[in-house]
């Protein structure tokens, strides 16, 4: 294709991501284009989304070395049209701890160090069971090594810079992802997060299951969910009892748990980003087989829950089912049809 005006294929190709505006400007004009015409180009790929402003601490954050800058250069741009500023450099200083080395807690960890989240603690016991194994999380050569570091692992082939040490005790992380099957009816595993926000994300049964959003005082919290749930039926408080007794086996298709873990991830990113509300402040989203479109359950803060949340013209729940989202009433789906 000829050039329809000499020095503009060397300006477009100057638009790398390595150069600051004003050198672009300078090397157009040493080109002979005029500022008149380089601002045309600007606007128009732009508008076009082609071209994305990015902050320059966002590249100074990008991390050391070549293999570094190019996995940020694909993720970073998306990050960028957040509209608020050093959005890779926040990232890239924040601390999400996912608790679970589960089919959707692994790939989601992977997701988020690989989406530029700069510390990801997965935290499990125990060893890894072959039905454990998932796209993008724990591999089916892992069976019976610790879990914990077989998650690491996961995140690492994606990652290898992402800081993965456990934080300091009494240090909270910014944002706690449950995503143990009923970590959310626990409350053992509800006292271990050490402060921050929590996020539930799991699949129960064969539903997964994204939120609530937890912002301590601000949000509806896990406890506020279970009121509502004792306020339907009386016979939730004795069920979620016996769900959280056993470790459930692993339960939930690959497209249940990876959509699962890519639903949650995008909250995780959204909070994380301060990027608007996320969708599931005061309320969960339900995935169900066979479509998986998405179902929102809103949980508002319970008038007689402690939390600080709830407002004195908060209404009841909407929706409030006395099982828990996805509504299977033995742990793991494991009944027949
Ligand atoms: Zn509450």
């Amino acid at each position: 294709m000829l050039d329809p005006l000499p020095g503009l294929g060397r300006l477009i190709r100057a638009l790398d991501g390595r150069r600051s505006e004003r050198t672009i400007r300078a090397d157009a004009a040493r080109d002979g284009l005029g500022p008149g015409v380089v601002e045309v180009v600007l606007a128009a790929l732009r508008s076009a989304r082609l071209v994305t402003d990015l902050d320059p601490a966002d590249l100074l954050a990008m991390g050391a070395g070549p293999a570094a800058v190019a996995r940020a250069a694909v993720e970073l741009p998306s990050a960028a049209v957040v509209p608020r500023s050093a959005v890779w450099r926040n990232r890239a200083s924040a601390a999400v701890v996912v608790d679970g080395a589960t089919r959707v807690g692994v790939p989601l960890a992977a997701v988020l160090a690989a989406s530029g989240v700069g510390r990801v603690v997965v935290r499990d016991e125990g060893s890894v069971r072959a039905a454990d194994a998932v796209v993008g999380g724990l591999t089916a050569d892992d069976e019976g090594r610790p879990r914990s570091s077989a998650a690491a692992d996961a995140v690492r082939r994606v990652s290898p810079s992402t800081d993965q040490r456990p934080l300091p005790p009494g240090v909270p992380p910014d944002l706690t992802v449950l995503a143990r099957p009923w970590a959310a009816s626990d409350p053992v595993a509800v006292r271990s997060v050490d402060g921050g926000a929590v996020l539930v994300a799991t699949v129960r049964g064969e539903t997964g299951v994204v939120g609530p959003l937890v912002v301590p005082g601000a949000t509806s919290c896990l406890r506020c969910a279970d009121l509502h749930r004792r306020d339907a039926d009386g016979r939730w408080p004795g069920l979620a009892a016996q769900l959280v007794t056993a470790e459930p086996p692993a339960s939930g298709s690959t497209l249940t748990c990876l959509l699962t873990a890519l639903l949650a991830a995008g909250q995780v990113l959204a909070y994380l980003d301060d990027a608007g509300a996320p969708l599931t402040l005061d309320a969960s989203v339900e995935l169900r087989p066979p479509d998986l479109i998405p179902r929102v359950r809103r949980w508002p803060p319970h008038p007689s829950c402690g939390c600080g949340a709830a407002r004195p013209e908060q209404s009841p729940a909407e929706d409030a089912d006395p099982l828990p989202p996805g509504g299977e009433s033995s742990p793991q789906g494991r009944m027949g049809r």
